[in-house]
């Protein structure tokens, strides 16, 4: 950076911390602030795919019957409660809208790039901290059990590989050759060779050993409760440390951004959409790729010692009940797909079990920029399914911004001032 900036960063999740290293690699004088402990919000427990091959948001042509059926199914792998709340008719009524074609294609070919760069920087993060965070880069399977959920994982391949990301549909044959514990009924199924994972916890904890190494102070337990704006700029906040001050501020709070923009005057209409995951012991044999059980929407990880399952959506405004049907659907789907064993029940899976609230956006795609009406506010929040994938691309972009370099990327897609 030209100058030495200080930047203080709110929220220590994947975003908070890829931003965090980012621009002190460029020289900034970084401190986070985090309300519980780093990487505690929705980056802990999710299933921990770095997959540019899912750079999809949430809205895509030809939903519309498909979100019609989610409203009246609890059971379905995405749900939204009808409940009259105007953030909810606003919410949906955005979502409706950006069910467009134009919109899918900018979206994804942003979202694309934000993946792949974040992908590059997980591979040179695990070489410099080889073993801390579970990477590895195994690909992905996506299996469906109808010929419509197999046409809908190719055209979902073709989709992306207009942006540079490889896949090859796979014969049943193929597929069960590939990865024999796939013992249930099979249609068909697509592979994406260059697609990686890891233990999402682990490499947040990496990313601030990382951002400590370069001087970035994090400080744990503590919350920001106001902001004071002064000619169009943020002049400081107030936290549960006492007040600060910076010369730029990056709100980077997921699922609690609606809420705490609303302190810089803005209107943010992030909605949580919760997920569960599990950990169940190895399997026999344990699956040797993460996979996606297309219908069912629920996402498999293996790792060493244990292999974790997580799956569904259901659209909630700071909701972080557990429902024991969800969790029971979640593993129902998995065991129609995998050899789960019967004994593994909502019950067994209690002390691994996890939900989060993926910051979610009407239009799927995140809010990275400069505000508006706060000269020196960078957005980075709404990153929906894959905050963790696209993590430290937005640590890239935000920094370009900061730096008032023109980002290599074109950035439309992510105004933060499009709502
Ligand atoms: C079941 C499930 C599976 C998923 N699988 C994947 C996947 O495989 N790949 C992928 O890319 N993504 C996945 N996701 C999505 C991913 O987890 C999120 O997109 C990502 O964690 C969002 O990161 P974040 O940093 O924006 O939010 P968070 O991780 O929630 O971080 C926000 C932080 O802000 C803090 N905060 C809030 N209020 C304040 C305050 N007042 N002051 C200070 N700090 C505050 C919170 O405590 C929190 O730590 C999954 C999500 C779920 C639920």
């Amino acid at each position: 950076m030209q100058s030495k900036k200080d930047v203080v960063i709110i929220g220590g999740g994947i975003i908070g911390m890829s931003c965090a290293v980012q621009l002190s690699r460029r020289g900034a004088n970084v401190v986070v602030i985090e309300k519980g402990k780093i990487g505690h919000g929705c980056s802990f427990g999710n299933a921990g795919w770095m997959t540019p091959c899912f750079a999809m948001p949430l809205p895509l042509p030809g939903m519309l019957l498909k979100s019609i059926r989610w409203l009246l199914n609890p059971d379905g792998p995405v749900y939204v409660k009808p409940v009259p709340s105007p953030l909810l008719l606003r919410w949906l009524l955005g979502f409706l809208l950006s069910m467009n074609r134009k919109q899918a294609d900018a979206a994804i070919e942003a979202l694309v790039e934000l993946s792949k760069v974040s992908l590059e920087e997980y591979r040179k993060l695990n070489e410099k901290y080889p073993d801390s965070f579970g990477y590895a880069q195994k690909g992905l399977l996506m299996v469906g059990q109808s010929t419509e959920g197999v046409r809908s994982a190719v055209e979902e391949m073709n989709w992306v590989s207009k942006y540079g990301v490889p896949g090859k549909e796979l014969s049943v044959s193929e597929i069960r050759a590939q990865e024999p514990s796939l013992t249930g009924p099979l249609a068909g199924g697509v592979y994406f060779p260059n697609e990686a994972h890891c233990e999402p916890l682990a490499m947040v904890q990496t990313l601030r050993k990382e951002a400590t190494s370069l001087g970035v102070k994090v400080i744990e337990d503590c919350s920001m409760l106001g902001a004071l704006l002064m000619g169009g700029r943020v002049q400081s906040i107030r936290t549960t440390h006492g007040p600060m001050t910076a010369e730029f501020y990056v709100l980077a709070t997921g699922s609690w951004s609606t809420q705490l923009s609303k302190n810089f005057k803005l209107n943010v209409p992030i909605l949580g959409g919760k997920g569960y995951s599990m950990q169940i012991d190895p399997l026999e044999p344990q699956p040797s790729h993460p996979i996606m059980l297309v219908e069912k929407k629920v996402a498999i990880t293996p790792h060493r010692d244990f292999l974790r399952i997580a799956g569904t959506l259901e659209l909630v405004n700071q909701d972080f009940s557990i429902s024991n049907r969800r969790v029971r659907a979640i593993l129902n789907g998995a065991r129609e797909f995998l050899p789960i064993a019967e004994s593994v029940t909502e019950s067994s899976v209690q002390p691994s079990l996890w939900r989060g609230l993926r910051p979610c956006t009407p239009d799927g795609v995140p809010m990275i920029g400069f505000c508006r009406n706060s000269k020196n506010l960078v957005l980075a929040c709404g990153h929906q399914m894959l905050g963790l994938q696209s993590g430290m691309g937005t640590g890239r972009l935000v920094g370009d911004l900061m730096e008032g370099k023109e980002p290599w990327l074109k950035t439309e897609v992510f105004n933060p001032n499009r709502f």
